[in-house]
């Protein structure tokens, strides 16, 4: 039975065999935050055009090309959120967050719209955990936002992952490495080794051109000079502070002077963290710091730093390195009748059964017992109590034991009971 109509490209149903997954990375989220001391905020999915277009930058592919952007009803520009921080840094302005105690810690969690080409880890619909520390200038700040991340992957069960480091600076040495990097672009390779998308940026946005994958541009920008030979004394010893540190908490990380990220916002500390299940969308995280961002959007100077990781790609990780999630929630108490006169006792039981916090599911559909049976045995269920005239009749209830066939009669109102203390055994 299949409608014409299909979820749009690019967004995908995440069903009962699959949505728990979400649960599950979520709730390790929640228990790291906790445990960093970072509170959850609830954003809205859609806010002013032009929250995006200051705060991340025109010239960015996500502001320019992939923006699901539309007039409302008020004649309005609204954007569906294609990121978290700058929604977490309007959200702090708008609050006067800046008159608390700092820094101000937040998470939050939810879908993204960006309007990409689909691919495996690459959705126009994706979800995005992301977590964010406001109002500290501290290199030790961006080391506990990459710390949180590690943390919660560790949490998890993932290994194997790569994190990257880069500074991109601050406006002023950026500058200075923008014009570095033109001189040796234009005195090296020369505009024409690189692909058309890199030469319109060679003007508008030249460090990008250091991220591009197309062969041509990074062969071209192979012996590019490094960002690092360019930082300021400030920047420079933030980046040496955030190593240090780094290293101090045994993190393996690697120096990758190509790493510049899609947004413009980002100051000093940029970050990836990579995993090889994902193949060619192998950014499992991406973050850094953003000290210019709220002036961008009109605020006053708050210094950030924060990331954000798709949850898609974490569970696309979690799979591809066979990690254990624990099991699909699944019904644990299955209720049959020996005919439909019973059917108002069976509800009635599971009633009780999910009261005493047991999984409980019963027919209502007037099958036969037989194929009650086959129900029960497809729910996975452990446990079926079966209620026909014997049972009514003596108060009592037949319950079998599904993994290996054992059936007893207990008392009817002793069932919830002992229905849980079986369970307890049972998962010992
Ligand atoms: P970004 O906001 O681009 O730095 O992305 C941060 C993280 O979000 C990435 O590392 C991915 O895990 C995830 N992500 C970004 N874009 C997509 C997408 N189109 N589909 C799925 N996940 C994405």
């Amino acid at each position: 039975m299949e409608s014409t109509i299909k979820a749009p490209r690019g967004t995908r149903d995440v069903l009962g065999d699959e949505s728990w997954k979400w649960t599950h990375v979520l709730n390790v989220c929640r228990d790291v935050a906790g445990d960093f001391g970072y509170s959850e905020v609830l954003l809205p999915i859609f806010e002013h055009t032009e929250l995006f277009s200051r705060g991340i930058g025109d010239t960015t592919d996500v502001v320019e090309k992939e923006m699901y952007t539309f007039i409302d009803k008020g004649d309005r520009s609204i954007t569906l959120r294609p990121e978290l921080t700058a929604s977490m840094v309007r959200s702090y302005l708008e609050h006067d967050m800046k008159r608390a105690p700092q820094p101000v810690k937040l998470w939050s969690a939810g879908p993204m719209f960006r309007y990409e080409r689909p691919q495996k880890g690459r959705y126009r619909q994706f979800w995005q955990i992301d977590f964010e520390i406001l109002g500290a200038q501290s290199p030790m700040a961006d080391l506990e936002t990459i710390d949180t991340s590690m943390e919660i992957y560790r949490r998890l069960g993932l290994t194997n992952l790569q994190v990257l480091i880069n500074s991109v600076g601050c406006p002023n040495c950026r500058h200075a490495y923008r014009d570095a990097l033109k001189r040796f672009l234009e005195s090296g390779p020369g505009l024409d080794a690189l692909c058309e998308t890199c030469q319109g940026r060679f003007e508008r946005n030249p460090l990008r051109i250091l991220d591009c994958k197309k062969p041509a541009c990074r062969e071209a920008t192979e012996d590019a000079p490094a960002i690092w030979d360019s930082l300021c004394d400030e920047c420079r010893s933030h980046f040496e502070d955030v190593n240090r540190g780094l290293s101090r908490i045994g993190a393996d990380v690697k120096l990758d002077k190509r790493l510049v990220r899609g947004l413009d916002y980002y100051t000093k500390t940029a970050y990836e963290i990579l995993a090889g299940e994902l193949g060619a969308q192998n950014a499992v995280c991406g973050g850094g710091r953003y000290d210019n961002l709220a002036e961008a959007i009109g605020g006053p100077h708050v210094p950030g730093v924060g990331f954000a990781s798709g949850i898609e790609r974490i569970v696309i990780t979690l799979e591809g390195q066979g990690v254990f999630l624990g099991e699909k929630p699944k019904t644990e108490v299955y209720v049959v009748t020996a005919s439909s006169d019973f059917a108002i006792e069976a509800s009635a039981l599971a009633h009780e059964l999910r009261a005493s916090k047991l999984s409980a599911g019963t027919d209502y559909a007037g099958r036969g017992m037989k194929a009650q049976m086959k129900q029960a045995a497809a729910s996975g269920a452990d446990f079926v109590c079966i209620i026909g005239e014997d049972e009514a009749a003596s108060g009592t209830v037949s319950v079998k034991n599904m993994s290996n066939g054992e059936q007893r009669s207990i008392p009817r109102n002793e069932a919830a009971a002992k229905l849980v203390l079986w369970r307890e055994e049972r998962n010992r």
